[in-house]
């Protein structure tokens, strides 16, 4: 479901999960490079947004970093490096890197369960993960994502905060896939699939980006943003 704001230019929240609340261009590099050709999208991005297309700036190195937690059956920092994995596998150029950071101080995006304190200071847009498997947040602010203070630091960081819910995933994975999910919207999808075999399901089942999930990727990361992370 995605639970739309009702002034949309200051806040935006999205969330995955029970319940579940969330014209192609060519893409020159620069003079010199050549022209990429980018795929239809599958589904639409910005259905989730309002036609409002979001993505991280052009070659942005983004540090993910997992909030620590007591060790269970499955593993939320293995979830996150797969999901890491995969979906830079998936951008035609060097449009986003994910990183793994070890330090929460310097993260883009922060993830945790439920299960662990709230790591980042609430933004200005409502934060409400209440009753989502999985929730994505950012907020809008002058055609950037507001910059989140983490816990206890003394400078602005965090442009995006994902929260899973870890009794909502029986295995591996179950988490695998919620946050493969989670990721895809970060980096940008802000839409779901309408096909239960994609990534971006809103009840996804697998944790590899498929071609649509990966064409509609490649597609959004063509075009001009509205809000850049
Ligand atoms: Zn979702």
């Amino acid at each position: 479901m995605f639970r739309f704001p009702t002034r949309f230019a200051a806040r935006a929240t999205w969330r995955h999960a029970c319940p579940m609340v969330m014209a192609a261009m060519l893409l020159t590099w620069a003079c010199d490079n050549p022209t990429v050709v980018r795929p239809d999208f599958a589904y639409d991005p910005t259905a989730l947004t309002g036609g409002l297309l979001y993505r991280w700036s052009t070659g942005a190195k983004v540090r993910v970093f997992v909030e620590p937690m007591a060790a269970g059956s499955a593993d939320l920092a293995v979830a996150v490096q797969r999901a890491v994995q995969s979906w830079n596998a998936v951008p035609q150029g060097r449009e986003f890197t994910l990183d793994v950071a070890s330090n929460r101080d310097v993260a883009d995006v922060i993830v945790y369960d439920r299960s662990v304190a709230q790591p980042v200071a609430t933004g200005s847009c409502p934060f409400n993960p209440s009753g989502a498997a999985g929730y994505t947040y950012f907020c809008p602010l002058n055609g950037r994502a507001e910059r989140l203070r983490p816990i206890a630091a003394t400078v602005l960081t965090a442009a995006i905060v994902i929260r899973v819910d870890m009794t909502t995933t029986a295995t591996q994975s179950a988490l695998d896939a919620l946050v493969a999910h989670e990721i895809g919207h970060a980096v940008g999808i802000g839409g779901h699939s309408p096909q239960a075999s994609d990534v971006m399901f809103t009840r996804p089942t697998v944790s590899t980006p498929t071609e649509r999930d990966r064409n509609t990727l490649r597609n959004l990361l063509g075009r001009a943003a509205d809000i850049t992370l």
